[in-house]
């Protein structure tokens, strides 16, 4: 107790390394690999991790006073920036009244009331505590509605860590040469068809094989092996073939929902899928994601028909609270201030690249961009691991120098929010030159 409290105090003075590897280390006695999920613990970039103890806005700061440029934002949630007066009000004012009835709530219902009127093809959902939770519930109704078994899913894709989704799976799958974990079954995996990203022939034909497929899920833009956006039609050909395969689709917005615009990527596409996964920002921070989609759909869970699902934080007044603080910042400026932003950080990386003759690119959507080393162009996961990962951890160390945390991976893609601007793009540019010359 004693070495926490003095652990955010005094991080401008005093026996600081020590106070940082002393953390270092009882994190590594007590969490495998001393941490809680592998991305955070740097191993791809040769670093032992920074562990933070603060964020305000843009800016985050470590165990040793040291401020960064975060790049990172909580792995996407934090599109309002590190603590917003409004979130933490939200939240303040929430925890008051109780942390969690597990009862029908009003916040809950208001979040849920905001969503549906956000994304056109979520006429009903569920909220529960993870992605991981949503796809895993998406699935077994796709399962349940149509009788069918085998699932589609495309390579470097990721759809949270249950058993059915990781094969070939992105992320930190990805990053750690896991895409297809141990412990779990082969006779599950097998249900489990994988297919590369922007490939219509491929898609086509396994949705045509047998036995015939109850869903394909995908991120409509994939961000878990690093951005790859769709080839222009990819996504409308996926769901003309997979209706004419009697398959229905699962459309992962875990990252692009609330992300790319208020109705996700396919608010931007126009698309309608049958099951729609929420995740990441509708939590502002804490633990909310949601399965929605077609009304008929959802009404076969529990307890008004056959498929179970349940959780006891599922809902929580606290968490959705966040959430809907955070949507409620979410208007039309908002997302032209964030476009507006992504697009500069990528023009001026691009320019930066190119003074260099470095064979690199950007590939943005958004708010949400990835510099990928030794490529020109991206399509698949195949291309995203042709990288070049020692350039990438060599980039990363330096920026990490220069002030600038990334994610840790060559696979993820670097989120900024409302509170990025000017100075964060001076900053950010800055450190770019210099991790590129180093
Ligand atoms: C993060 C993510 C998930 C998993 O969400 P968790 O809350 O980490 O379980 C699922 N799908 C996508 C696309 C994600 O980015």
């Amino acid at each position: 107790m004693r070495d926490r409290v003095s652990f955010g105090k005094c991080s401008l003075k005093g026996n600081l390394r020590s106070m940082t590897e002393r953390l270092l280390s009882r994190a590594h006695a007590v969490l495998p690999g001393g941490v809680n999920s592998p991305v955070r613990a740097w191993r791809a970039v040769g670093l032992e991790p920074r562990p933070l103890v603060r964020g305000r806005g843009a800016i985050v700061f470590d165990t040793e006073g040291r401020e960064y440029v975060d790049l990172v934002c909580a792995f996407g949630p934090l599109i309002a920036g590190h603590a917003h007066p409004d979130v933490v009000r939200a939240v303040e004012e929430a925890a008051r009244r109780g942390l969690g009835f597990g009862a029908l709530n009003p916040t809950e219902v208001d979040l849920a009331e905001r969503i549906v009127a956000s994304v056109p093809s979520v006429e009903r959902l569920r909220l529960v505590t993870s992605g991981t939770e949503a796809t895993m519930t998406a699935i077994r109704l796709a399962r349940a509605a149509t009788g069918r078994e085998r699932i589609i899913k495309f390579a470097g894709c990721y759809h949270g860590h249950h058993d059915a989704m990781l094969v070939r799976a992105g992320s930190g799958a990805a990053t750690f040469g896991v895409p297809d974990s141990a412990g779990v079954p082969e006779a599950l995996s097998q249900l489990t068809t994988v297919v590369e990203f922007n490939d219509v022939d491929a898609m086509t034909t396994s949705l045509r094989d047998d036995p015939a497929p109850a869903a394909i899920i995908l991120e409509p833009v994939p961000a878990n092996m690093g951005v790859v956006p769709p080839c222009a039609g990819f996504l409308a050909d996926v769901m003309e073939r997979a209706r004419e395969a009697g398959a229905l689709v699962i459309f992962d917005e875990v990252i692009t929902g609330f992300r790319l615009g208020r109705g996700g990527a396919q608010g931007l596409e126009g698309l309608k899928p049958d099951l729609t996964c929420l995740g990441k920002i509708v939590g502002g921070g804490l633990s909310v994601a949601a399965v929605g989609g077609r009304a008929d759909l959802l009404d076969q869970l529990a307890p008004l028909g056959p498929v179970y699902q349940a959780g006891t934080l599922a809902g929580n007044p606290v968490a959705c609270a966040a959430g809907l603080a955070t949507l409620a910042l979410l208007d039309p400026p908002a997302y032209q201030r964030l476009e507006a932003f992504g697009a500069r950080l990528e023009a001026g990386i691009e320019d930066l690249l190119r003074a260099r003759g470095e064979r690199a690119c950007v590939q943005r959507r958004g708010s949400m961009l990835t510099l990928f080393f030794g490529a020109e162009g991206v399509r698949n996961f195949s291309e995203a691991k042709a990288c070049d990962t020692a350039r990438f951890a060599r980039f990363f160390q330096g920026m990490v120098a220069h002030g600038v945390l990334l994610p840790a991976s060559q696979f993820e893609a670097w989120f900024v929010s409302l509170a990025h601007g000017d100075r964060e793009i001076e900053r950010v540019l800055a450190a770019v030159e210099a991790a590129l010359a180093a």
